[in-house]
């Protein structure tokens, strides 16, 4: 039996609108919504890890696979333990990960990848303006510089694009996130909520 966890992938560059779109799902019953920035930027700044997530991100780069695989693998794990995560009922949406092709060769055994959704935004200027609103709102270091919103953008272009090479190119779809939320959400919809009943039968608790 493939032991799995059934998954879908929120994929896009940063600004491409991940977050927004992953935190609706989140709150839908039968989708489980798995941020990695989110769950790095809640540990302990003074914590080991919180210290190598400090480095990296307020430089705009990537934390080392090894360490973020981990990290992942043991956050997924104790969500399953305390029932926030019901891998029986609820489809997991990973969002910000796998983030390089090392990465997605590590989690090949612990996720079973059933569609990327990939949100393209072609407008830059777009994409600078939300990140500075989020930095504003969010008070994060890492989007209140524009040289470290191109590097994150670099990186992104040299390290995570070429992760859709891994996977089949019928696994993925390309969603135009210049719509409003309520249009990108629909679109997404129309492609995952088959995926989640088919795949669960009861939802919620
Ligand atoms: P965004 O959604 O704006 O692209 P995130 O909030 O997902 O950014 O990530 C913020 C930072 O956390 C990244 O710049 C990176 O340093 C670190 N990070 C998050 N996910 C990963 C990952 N899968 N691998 C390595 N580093 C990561």
């Amino acid at each position: 039996m493939d032991n799995r966890y059934k998954t879908v992938l929120l994929f896009g560059a940063p600004g491409a609108g991940k977050g927004t779109q992953g935190k609706i799902l989140g709150t839908i019953p039968g989708f489980f919504h798995f941020s990695c920035g989110d769950v790095f930027r809640s540990i302990d700044i003074h914590s080991e890890l919180g210290k190598v997530f400090y480095e990296y991100s307020s430089r705009g780069e990537l934390v080392p696979d090894e360490v973020t695989v981990k990290m992942w693998a043991q956050n997924i794990s104790a969500r399953t333990v305390i029932g926030d995560y019901k891998r029986t009922k609820d489809l997991l949406i990973l969002d910000g990960i796998p983030r390089t092709t090392a990465q997605a060769k590590m989690m090949d055994t612990h996720i079973d990848v059933l569609k990327i959704v990939h949100l393209v935004c072609k407008d830059q200027s777009a994409m600078i303006e939300r990140l500075r609103r989020r930095a504003l709102k969010e008070n994060r270091f890492d989007d209140a510089d524009e040289k470290v919103i191109r590097r994150r953008w670099a990186v992104y272009e040299k390290e995570t694009f070429p992760v859709l090479e891994h996977y089949t190119k019928d696994k993925v779809l390309e969603v135009n996130s210049e719509g409003s939320p309520a249009v990108v959400l629909s679109e997404i919809l129309r492609a995952i909520a088959p995926i989640q009943s088919a795949h669960f039968k009861g939802f919620g608790d």
